[in-house]
């Protein structure tokens, strides 16, 4: 079977998705392709921050306001509980003034569920989704690309003037520009498991990060979900994994089974399923995101933030970013690189902070361990840490649900939000 389309995204997780969603609202037809059956999973730690908030308000403000709020697959987090190396637990928690939206600062939801209300809300009338529909391979011709997929044993080619890669991690389109490289130094390794049953949560259902004394430049999480359940996992540096030989899956079970501040947490705990583990590309590895008849979206982009290990949120700003620059050209018929220059610009502009924390962090990973665990012992607990903290969670709060994505290279976008009410 062969189809033709204008733009053609590969991959519907958060990114593919977003794309295709503002894609839809801008009235611009196309084809998303997903090798996976929605509802799917996908390994991650299931937080929602504000970004993705921020660009669901430009989506439809009824998201925020009434369709989360509403749907029991979301669990409200207002805040962050951190423990430190030395078993101190710290809870940064905002509470809104009754003057501000009464927006948590997370929400945690199974990417099964998140992912699946995403694609639930295509607009067929725009949206030609095509699920189990595998892409083998792609090769551009001319100003074409030809697209090999499988559907169902059944051969589906797709042809297009303009491929979205959103196919995350292992892209194939990255693949097919020459672009997919793993290196160490901008790369985490991860594993995560649902549990239930595990005590201690705070009652805000704030989401936890440890430090562990014995295991540099990692974190083991616990993300409150609902029913009782979590999102348990841990995540380390892949230079750091490498140098010192760790097993990943191995110190997770070792945390939950005899790490002295977390297993009595874990004593009448049951595991939901086994572990799995993915990696994070991280954004400190800048990759370009566009050329002839291509823009690169999330993950495929390396988008993850090198600190917290968060890419949902930015892979949606990538989706909607991407929307804006593929209406442009689709309205000009003109896919050329030179017409997604700024959708570079605006992508890095955004990241540039993160990024410079990640290469101060890839620094700092050269001192002792024990220096960096001794300054998280002190810094972490600080009165000023929790002041800091409550002024960013205000402006944060703020951008999320009134200000507008601005972007000033090349394009002006279809979509303000409206006022959270
Ligand atoms: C352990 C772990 C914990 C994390 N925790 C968090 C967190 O708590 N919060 C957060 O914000 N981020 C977190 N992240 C990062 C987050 O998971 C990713 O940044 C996010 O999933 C990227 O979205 P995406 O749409 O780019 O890619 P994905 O979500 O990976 O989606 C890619 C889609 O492409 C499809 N696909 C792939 N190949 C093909 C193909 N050949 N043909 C057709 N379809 C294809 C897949 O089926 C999939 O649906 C975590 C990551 C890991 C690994």
């Amino acid at each position: 079977m062969a189809i033709h389309t204008q733009i053609c995204i590969i991959g519907a997780g958060p990114a593919g998705a977003t794309t295709a969603l503002f894609l839809a609202k801008a009235g611009i037809p196309h084809i998303i392709v997903d090798a996976a059956q929605f509802p799917r999973d996908k390994v991650c730690g299931d937080g929602l921050d504000l970004k993705v908030m921020r660009v669901l308000q430009h989506l439809d403000p009824n998201i925020l306001t009434h369709d989360i709020q509403q749907n029991n697959g979301f669990s409200p987090s207002w805040g962050t509980r951190i423990i430190t190396p030395n078993g101190k637990y710290v809870d940064l928690d905002y509470q809104p003034s009754t003057k501000e939206a009464q927006l948590p600062l997370y929400q945690v939801s199974r990417r099964a569920h998140f992912d699946h209300f995403l694609v639930q809300r295509f607009d067929p009338k725009y949206t030609d989704f095509r699920q189990n529909t595998t892409v083998q391979s792609l090769v551009r011709e001319g100003n074409i690309w030809r697209i090999n997929a499988e559907n169902e044993g059944q051969d589906l080619e797709i042809t297009c003037n303009l491929v979205i890669g959103a196919d995350g991690d292992h892209s194939v389109v990255l693949r097919a520009i020459g672009d997919r490289k793993i290196e160490r130094r901008h790369y985490a390794a991860s594993q995560r498991q649902y549990w239930s049953g595990v005590t201690g949560m705070h009652p805000d259902g704030l989401i936890e990060f440890y430090f562990p004394k014995s295991l540099p430049w990692s974190y083991f999480w616990i993300f409150p979900l609902p029913n009782g359940e979590a999102n348990v996992g841990f995540i380390m540096l892949s230079e750091p994994v490498a140098k010192l030989q760790i097993n990943i899956r191995k110190e997770l079970q070792r945390i939950i089974t005899e790490d002295p501040v977390i297993a009595p947490r874990f004593k009448n705990a049951t595991p939901l399923d086994k572990p799995a583990g993915w990696g994070l590309p991280l954004s400190s590895r800048r990759r370009k995101p566009f050329g002839d008849g291509f823009m690169l979206v999330g993950d495929a982009a390396s988008l993850i933030c090198p600190i917290t290990g968060e890419g949902i949120g930015t892979s949606m700003l990538s989706g909607y970013l991407a929307a804006q620059f593929a209406i442009k050209a689709a309205e000009k018929e003109q896919y050329d690189a030179s017409m997604f220059v700024g959708y570079e610009k605006e992508l890095y502009r955004r990241l540039k902070d993160e990024i410079l924390m990640g290469h101060l962090v890839y620094y700092l990973q050269k001192l002792p361990w024990k220096w960096s665990a001794w300054a998280l012992n002190v810094v972490l607990p600080s009165r000023w840490l929790g002041y800091a903290f409550r002024r960013m969670a205000k402006g944060w709060l703020n951008t999320a649900v009134h200000k507008q994505i601005q972007i000033k290279h090349g394009v002006v976008p279809t979509t303000p939000p409206a006022k959270y009410s």
